[in-house]
């Protein structure tokens, strides 16, 4: 009864599985199976196939990427070898019972044969054999993660049987069954790979040939004859019947969703454990079969630049793993052009087709046998933003996307990677020369392996990590480094993609690295360097440096620029920088910042002499150090509205506590400079500082409460900016200036403070222009506002909106004040309760919206009610957190600020907020 009920439920999901089958085979002649695909709460074909059709996204989850860009490219008429599917769901089943269920090896049984029909060929046959790969392919692409095994279904007697029958076809099947035992003993029997190297590189000396398809037939046949001896010798058991070695195949690609290896790529790029991977079974084609085969991977356009150009490699008779291999030196994409012409036509309209496709710059594994061209994978390729932003940008004006497809599919990661540093142009000739596979300038010590880079960069130090190349055990070593160099290998090597993908520098195909293992040295160029010596790499242009040399803040190219334009167009909020100087305030304008929110004025005394002044005036009141602070400070000013100039600036007045000023008992020269200066006796000076000591300083004597308690300090800061106004009037040029006070509590506060901070101001402009008329225009550029960082603040918001122009959320501090969480300390143990669940991140990171984003809505509703003008905006660390950003938009804040390397997120963050916003609103 049970069993009956299982069959059924058995026989329904193979139904549902031909029904992908047929859908997908509809246009072009491949044959797709899924065996085990799940369509949960689905009952009808009709509806799994409604779903399945126009769901990428749920077909990679279930077929894999590998998969789902198969039938992809079959649906669109493009060559690909036919194939049939293990979905992702049995990999786990067989991972929890270490076998295969019966019913998906029967069902493997009825599809090997569906395919060998499908090309006229049988699995297993002494005449016309199917050969097939067995492909791993998860959800999203782990290159080099997980195993592949090619050119199963041989054994001895067939690949006898075929040489005898077709003596000119002898070598070939000869070439194929040695690279079935070689890569099936190393992928399924666990078998070390060195153990055959060993014997192919002896056998090539032997012969006197370089490379292996300078081999004779005789010598590829010896050679499958001493890889079975050794895996006799091994006690490891090759099955020479094909339905075994399909099984076991399969069963090995399951598992490696479990080495070592994949498990680490998963914990660094955040991969679920139990997502699995798909296995795909395909009908082999030959880059081996003669001097008219190839294979290949190509990008569709330069993946370091985005330029329109194809970039790549391909090997002439040679099968897909001896390109990675780099037994052979592959050769540029280009000359493929010349060799087997035909094809290439072929391949490029095919790569440009998939481009359009996908919007994406797509990496593409290509076969061509006996010229005919086969599409073996297509995938998102592993490119730098920059790249990235050029691709969408041509589309959009290919009219090939729409902008707001090119917004949608930014990644924030992405914005974070176009802000890679670039060097200090230098007359340091390089030390040597490779391929610049990704961009970035970085400094750091050279490490020859990855464990010592792990062990160094875990003590602080900054690694480059020097290999002749890389491979996927080397992961950990990459994920610490700043910078990877390499001697051999091309754009398209593990040490390439893999750099990209994680947005490092990185250097590769350098010829002039040669190691010296014994020494534990590396000769650059013409120079020895141990462990530990410093190298820069500029992974823009493939240079190589000696040294630390210095670098250059980021440069954005055109198209990034005009996509930030199209996100800024999106939303009507500002995005503004946090900036204390000239040039953070002209970086943060080159990276699209359309004002100043916040300038904090504290960081402009901490120069020595100003310091020095400055204590001088807290410590005993001394007009003379007001002063000069006052004429330090207008300058200042002046600067940074000449960098900002047509745009806004807002200053906040002096807000640290007094105690951060004070000088320390260490500090034995500034101690005795001051008493000189004040004429004190050192004793007077020291009473005088353990007066101002605060044991809560953050709850203490700071803010506005400066401002109340040493009236002085904040009318020397509002004439300085008078002064800086005035004197930038007379260039002409406007800006809009932001005087605001920090830390309010009450109304009374805020009071007092705008009353004489006003009157100063206008006294000092009056002072410079006798001319009554000019100070009114003057004024007409001034606003002034308070920042709400105080829990009573919000609750009297409206009480303080009715005096000023605008608020400024210090969100840093309100969540400090509103948690109780001290901003210095709380790291401590946010983690632990990041990790108990109790939290679901970082307050500090991302806004607590339940909690301080309930204050912060109370306050704009109740500071609109008192001001319906208010202008309303945020200056805390959240003004770049993306979640944050999305919540002041819904609160219709008029602007956002941030430090000049976040403005671009927060840009894109805006225009993204305001998207998902209007696709509500239509549905
Ligand atoms: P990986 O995920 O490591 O790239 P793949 O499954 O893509 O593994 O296989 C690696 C290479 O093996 C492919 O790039 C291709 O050159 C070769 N290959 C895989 N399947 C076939 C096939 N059916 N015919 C010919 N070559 C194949
Ligand atoms: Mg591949
Ligand atoms: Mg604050």
């Amino acid at each position: 009864m049970k069993n009956s009920r299982k069959v059924r439920i058995q026989k329904s999901i193979e139904k549902k599985s031909d029904r992908v089958l047929r859908l997908s085979s509809r246009q072009g002649a491949q044959l797709l199976t899924t065996i085990g695909y799940q369509a949960e709460g689905l009952t009808s074909d009709k509806k799994i196939w409604k779903e399945l059709r126009g769901n990428e996204q749920l077909l990679r989850e279930h077929l894999g990427g590998k998969g789902t860009g198969l039938v992809m490219m079959s649906r669109m008429g493009i060559p690909v070898p036919p194939a049939f599917n293990l979905a992702t769901s049995l990999c786990n089943t067989f991972l929890n019972q270490q076998r295969l269920p019966q019913w998906v090896k029967d069902r493997i049984d009825i599809s090997i044969k569906g395919l060998g029909q499908n090309i006229g060929k049988t699995f297993g046959s002494m005449t016309n054999p199917l050969l097939v790969s067995v492909r791993s392919g998860a959800r999203v692409s782990m290159p080099g993660m997980m195993d592949t095994i090619l050119n199963l279904g041989l054994n001895r007697d067939i690949t006898e049987a075929l040489s005898k029958k077709n003596p000119d076809q002898a070598r070939f099947w000869w070439d194929c069954y040695r690279r079935l035992i070689h890569m099936f003993a190393t992928v399924v029997l666990g078998v070390e790979h060195d153990i055959f190297e060993e014997h192919l590189d002896q056998l090539k000396k032997q012969q006197n040939v370089t490379n292996d398809i300078d081999l004779s037939t005789e010598s590829l046949k010896k050679l499958c004859g001493l890889y079975e001896t050794t895996l006799i010798e091994l006690d490891r058991n090759f099955p020479s019947d094909p339905m075994q070695q399909l099984y076991l195949a399969i069963e090995a690609v399951f598992r490696s969703w479990n080495t070592d290896r994949a498990v680490h790529y998963r914990r660094l790029h955040s991969i679920s454990d139990d997502w699995g991977t798909a296995v795909t079974v395909q009908a082999m084609v030959f880059g081996n079969w003669n001097e008219k085969s190839a294979t290949g991977v190509v990008f569709t356009r330069n993946p370091s630049t985005g330029d329109k150009e194809l970039y790549g490699e391909y090997l002439l008779n040679a099968q897909g793993e001896d390109v990675v291999a780099g037994i052979r030196t592959p050769r540029p994409i280009v000359e493929l052009k010349n060799e087997i012409p035909k094809s290439y036509s072929r391949l490029t309209k095919v790569l440009q087709n998939l481009e359009s496709h996908f919007c994406e710059v797509q990496d593409v594994e290509f076969t061509i046998e006996d010229d005919q061209l086969f599409i073996l994978q297509t995938r998102t390729a592993k490119r730098t933003a920059a790249a990235a932003f050029e691709h969408w940008y041509q589309l959009t004006h290919e009219k090939k996307m729409t902008k707001r497809d090119a917004l949608t599919r930014i990644q924030f990661d992405q914005v974070k990677q176009l802000l890679h540093p670039s060097l200090k142009v230098t007359t340091q000739k390089p030390l040597a020369i490779g391929l610049p596979a990704s961009p970035g300038a970085v400094s750091g010590r050279i490490f020859l392996d990855p464990d010592s880079a792990v062990a160094a960069s875990q003590s602080g130090q900054a690694v480059i990590l020097v290999r002749k190349e890389t491979s996927p055990e080397d992961i950990m070593g990459m994920a610490v480094s700043q910078g990877i160099l390499t001697a051999t290998g091309g754009m398209t090597s593990h040490a390439a993609v893999v750099a990209r993908g994680m947005g490092k520098c990185c250097i590769v195909g350098c010829g002039e690295i040669e190691f010296d293992p014994k020494a534990g040295t590396v000769k650059i160029g013409s120079q020895e360097f141990a462990e530990g010596a410093w190298v820069t790499l500029d992974g823009s242009t493939g240079r190589i440096f000696e040294g630390n040399l210095p670098t250059e803040p980021v440069r954005w190219s055109p198209s990034a620029k005009a996509i930030f334009g199209w996100a800024d167009e999106t939303s009507s909020i500002q995005v503004l920088a946090n900036a204390d100087t000239e040039d953070q305030a002209l970086l943060a304008r080159d990276l699209g910042a359309q004002g100043i929110g916040l300038c904090r004025t504290e960081h402009m005394f901490f120069d020595k002499e100003r310091i020095h002044q400055f204590r001088l005036m807290i410590l005993a009141d001394d007009e003379s150090s007001v002063q000069k602070l006052s004429i330090y400070q207008e300058d200042d000013f002046f600067k940074i509205f000449t960098a900002m100039k047509d745009l806004s600036v807002c200053v906040r007045l002096l807000d640290p506590p007094l105690h951060e000023f004070l000088p320390r008992e260490e500090q034995r020269d500034e101690l005795s400079l001051l008493a000189e200066n004040l004429n004190w006796p050192e004793e007077r000076l020291k009473n005088r500082i353990a007066q101002l000591q605060e044991t809560n300083p953050m709850l203490g004597h700071r803010g506005c409460r400066l401002g109340i308690t040493m009236p002085r300090l904040y009318e020397m800061q509002t004439r300085a900016l008078a002064r800086a106004m005035v004197r930038f009037w007379n260039t002409n040029h406007r800006i809009v200036l932001k005087v605001m006070i920090p830390l309010v509590m009450n109304p009374q506060e805020l009071k007092v403070l705008l009353a004489s901070l006003k009157k100063a101001f206008s006294d000092e402009v009056e002072q410079q222009f006798s001319d009554l008329g000019v100070l009114k225009k003057i004024l007409k550029y001034v606003k002034w506002g308070t920042m709400i960082e105080l829990p009573r603040a919000c609750v009297v918001a409206d009480q303080l909106a009715g005096m000023v122009d605008f608020f400024s959320f210090g969100t840093n501090d309100l969540t400090q004040t509103t948690l109780g969480l001290s901003r210095d300390d709380s790291a401590r143990f946010i983690p632990a309760y990041i990790e108990k669940g109790l939290i679901k991140a970082d307050p500090f990171e991302s806004l607590d919206q339940d909690g301080v984003g309930q204050l912060i809505k109370l306050a704009v509703e109740r500071g609109r009610i008192g001001n319906k003008q208010l202008d309303i905006g945020i200056c805390g660390e959240h003004g770049g957190d993306p979640e944050s950003i999305k919540f002041f938009r819904g609160l219709q804040f008029d602007s956002v600020s941030c430090s000049p390397f976040r403005v671009p997120m927060a840009r894109l963050a805006l225009a993204k907020a305001e998207l998902a916003l209007q696709k509500k609103e239509k549905r």
